[in-house]
């Protein structure tokens, strides 16, 4: 499973950095990608990347700030365009509104899709699951921020322990039915009386990773209960060490902020976005090497890069 940045920046685009918008790449997984948060131009940053955009099945939306659902109309009507391609529904999560956005954008701009969108709203106040199914759950709940905005919390279910083949061979199990039936858990007796007890030969159960995607947010301890344990935790950092009085005002978080809920929740490693414009590069050296002071595991990203969970 793979996160790819489309874009990093807060508010407005800059010439480095695109407004927001991740994709989590199931690929290996469900086949699948999701979107998280689709500000405008996603669609041209998609175009430099290997997403496929029939692929995309999901998109989850933090809140209805113009630079994090600007991107949807654009990209929703170019998923169309997929030549001869099976056209695959969509499903849009979201607080409310977010329906009527997308549909009214749609009609006064006369777009016909040939596919259909499916929404799921919540008032933030009362979200919990968003979904869940055979192999994730997806959780959102409530953020602090100027507007109604939630952080989503994917977990993957436990991964199936796997059948030591090698291991069978040598006990001298044949190759064949008895194979799938051990992997089923049975146990079985070979034709010589010997036992094969099956939780011998297969590992066990795997914990499923955990991906935290946080709207933006004052420091709040929802942050922090939707980023326990988590394998990546992407947090906003649109402000800078010492700017926490206007990060508050403005209802975002600086880096050092962000670094706290990370360490606090246990998480593994914390990707920064939502990166104001007005940093340059050397100043987000120093943004990240005062965030580390608190929380080691941290890396600031880029448009387009893509990081292995
Ligand atoms: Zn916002």
């Amino acid at each position: 499973m793979y996160i790819q940045f489309l874009g990093t920046g807060a508010g407005q685009p800059s010439k480095s950095r695109n407004v927001s918008s991740l994709a989590l790449k199931l690929l290996d997984e469900i086949n699948e990608v999701w979107l998280f948060d689709c500000g405008e131009g996603t669609q041209n940053r998609i175009l430099e990347t290997s997403i496929r955009p029939r692929k995309v099945s999901k998109i989850f939306i933090t809140h209805l700030h113009g630079d994090h659902i600007f991107g949807l109309p654009g990209f929703l009507s170019s998923r169309s365009f997929q030549g001869n391609e099976e056209q695959t529904d969509i499903t849009i999560y979201g607080p409310t509104g977010i329906r009527q956005f997308v549909l009214t954008s749609l009609k006064v701009s006369g777009s016909r899709l040939p596919y259909r969108i499916h929404f799921q709203e919540f008032e933030v106040d009362q979200v919990s699951k968003v979904l869940e199914t055979d192999k994730f759950t997806v959780f959102a709940d409530k953020l602090d921020h100027t507007i109604p905005c939630v952080g989503y919390r994917v977990m993957q279910k436990d991964l199936e322990g796997t059948l030591d083949a090698e291991a069978l061979r040598r006990a001298g199990v044949p190759f064949g039915p008895l194979f799938g039936r051990i992997k089923n858990g049975e146990n079985v007796v070979l034709e010589d009386g010997t036992e094969i007890v099956a939780s011998d030969y297969i590992s066990p159960p795997r914990p499923g990773k955990i991906v935290t995607i946080l709207g933006d947010t004052r420091k709040c301890y929802a942050s922090v209960r939707l980023g326990v344990n988590a394998d990546v935790l992407v947090h906003e950092a649109t402000y800078g060490k010492g700017d926490e009085r206007i990060a508050r005002k403005h209802g975002h978080s600086t880096n050092i902020e962000a670094a706290l809920v990370a360490k606090d929740a246990g998480a593994k490693r914390l990707l920064l976005n939502h990166i104001s414009p007005r940093f340059l590069s050397k100043d987000i050296s120093q943004l990240r090497k005062d965030a580390s002071g608190i929380f080691e595991q941290v890396h600031i990203v880029k448009d387009l890069e893509e990081v292995e969970v």
